[in-house]
C-alpha cells in the first residue's frame, strides 16, 4: 500500500508529543495490523513473547550504540514519565540526606523537577516513614523571566551534595545548555526530555539520565532512564520495588506490563536515527541546520519577530518568539493553521509562539516555516 506523506503531519511543530518522521509512521500503521515476522497486531502481542524481549534487548542495544555507551551503564524503559522521576530520583538518592541535592531552576520544567523532587517527612504513622528530602537551588533565573542560562563557572555548587540535578534544554523557554554542567565528583543527574538523541552527548558524565519519548524518540507512555551501576547501591532503603531502579534493572524493563507499543515505536526510531539519518553527529547537523534557518528568520525580521532568549543559550529544538503585539500574534498563528502548520502556539504557561524542531520535523518543513515568516512580515510590517 503506497501513500503520501501527510502535509499536516509533516507541517507539525507541536512541542510535544510532536511529529515523527514518515518513514516511521508507515511502518507504525503497518504494524497496526500486523507487525512483521509476527503476524499479530502490535496491540495484541504479549510482553512475556519471545519477540518482545529481544524487542526490548535490540532497543536497548541500539540506544547503547547511539550513545556510545559503556556496560557501566543500564538502559531502562519506565512509566510515569519525566514527572514520575522527578520524585524517583529524590525518593532514591535523597530522602534523608544529611546535605541538601544541589538543582538549577532554569525555567518551567527544572522547576517541576524541584516541586517533583521536594517531600515531607511521612512518618505520621509508625510503620510507614519515609524520611524527608533535602534539596538546595543551587540557581536560579526566574527573577530574570528564565531568558539565560547559568555557566558553570558562575555556580558555587558544594562536593557533599549527594547529586546535582538539571534540565539540559528548557522545552517552554527554549534554552539550551552548551556545556555539561556541574562538578565532576558529585553524581550528575539531568532531564533531557527534549533534546535526547537530538545530537551526540557526553552520556559517561552523567550518573542518570532520564527522557521520556514524546518529544524525540516515539509516542508518549515511555521514559528512558540511563543509570550508572554504581548509583544501584546508592538507593535508599524502604523503597517500593515499583519505584525502586534495581527491580527494572532486575527484570529488563519487563517487571509489570510495559508499554509495548511505545517500546516498539522508540525501536523503530532509533533504526531510523542509525540507518536513515546516520547517527547523532549527523542528527544534530540537520538540527542545527533547522534552527539556523528559524533565528534567521527572527534576526533578519527588522522586530516582527521578537526572541528574548540571550543568544549563546538559544535551543535548537525549540524556538521561541513573539510579535510586536498580541493581535499580530493572534492574526499569525491564525494563518500559520489555515495554511496547514500545528503546533505553534506557545506554551500555556508563556504563551507567544513556539516552533519546536524535533528530530522528526524535516529541513523542508522548517524552510515552509521560514517562508511563511517572511511573507507574514512583509504584509504585515506597516502595521507595527
Ligand atoms: C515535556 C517535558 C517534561 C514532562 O514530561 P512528562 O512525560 O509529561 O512527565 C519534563 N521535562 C522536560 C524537559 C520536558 O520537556
Amino acid at each position: 500500500m503506497l501513500r503520501t506523506p501527510n502535509d499536516r503531519n509533516l507541517l507539525n511543530f507541536s512541542g510535544g508529543p510532536g511529529a515523527l518522521a514518515d518513514s516511521v509512521l508507515q511502518q507504525v500503521q503497518a504494524s497496526i495490523d500486523s507487525v512483521p515476522g509476527v503476524g499479530l497486531s502490535i496491540l495484541g502481542i504479549s510482553h512475556r513473547s519471545k519477540w518482545f524481549i529481544d524487542l526490548v534487548r535490540d532497543t536497548e542495544e541500539r540506544v547503547r550504540a547511539l550513545l556510545g555507551l559503556s556496560n557501566a551503564y543500564h538502559v531502562l524503559f519506565l512509566q510515569g514519565g519525566a514527572t514520575q522521576q522527578f520524585s524517583t530520583v529524590a525518593m532514591a538518592f535523597n530522602a534523608g540526606s544529611a546535605h541538601p541535592a544541589e538543582y538549577l531552576e532554569t525555567g518551567y520544567w527544572s522547576g517541576k523537577s524541584i516541586e517533583g523532587a521536594t517531600f515531607k517527612d511521612m512518618n505520621e504513622k509508625p510503620g510507614l516513614s519515609y524520611p524527608a528530602s533535602n534539596i538546595k537551588v543551587a540557581w536560579s533565573g526566574r527573577d530574570s523571566h528564565y531568558t539565560q542560562l547559568p555557566r558553570n563557572q558562575e555556580l558555587k555548587l558544594s562536593k557533599d551534595a549527594p547529586y546535582f540535578h538539571y534540565v539540559s534544554n528548557e522545552t517552554v523557554e527554549g534554552l539550551q545548555f552548551k556545556e555539561v554542567m556541574g562538578l565532576d565528583s558529585v553524581a550528575r543527574i539531568c532531564d533531557m526530555s527534549s533534546d535526547f538523541l537530538s545530537a551526540p552527548v557526553a552520556a559517561d558524565r552523567y550518573a542518570l539520565i532520564y527522557a521520556h519519548a514524546q518529544k524525540n524518540l516515539g509516542p508518549a507512555g515511555v521514559t528512558i532512564v540511563v543509570i550508572k551501576d554504581s548509583m544501584l547501591e546508592r538507593i535508599k532503603p524502604g523503597l517500593p520495588p515499583f519505584l525502586d531502579y534495581r527491580t527494572h534493572v532486575q527484570a529488563h524493563s519487563n517487571f509489570n506490563t510495559p508499554p509495548v507499543f511505545a517500546i516498539y515505536v522508540v525501536n523503530l526510531i532509533t533504526r531510523w536515527l542509525m540507518q536513515e539519518v546516520g547517527g547523532l553527529a549527523q542528527m544534530e547537523v540537520i538540527n542545527q541546520q533547522k534552527a539556523k534557518i528559524l533565528y534567521d528568520a527572527i534576526d533578519e525580521s527588522q522586530g516582527m519577530y521578537l526572541s528574548s532568549v540571550n543568544p549563546y543559550d538559544r535551543s535548537p529544538m525549540n524556538v521561541t518568539f513573539k510579535l510586536p503585539s498580541q493581535a499580530l500574534e493572534k492574526e499569525f498563528l491564525r494563518r500559520a493553521e489555515s495554511r496547514g502548520f500545528s503546533g505553534l502556539g506557545g506554551h500555556r504557561s508563556v504563551g507567544g509562539v513556539r516552533a519546536s524542531l524535533y528530530n522528526g520535523v524535516t529541513l523542508g518543513a522548517t524552510q515552509r516555516l521560514a517562508e511563511f515568516m517572511s511573507e507574514f512580515k512583509t504584509e504585515f510590517s506597516s502595521h507595527f
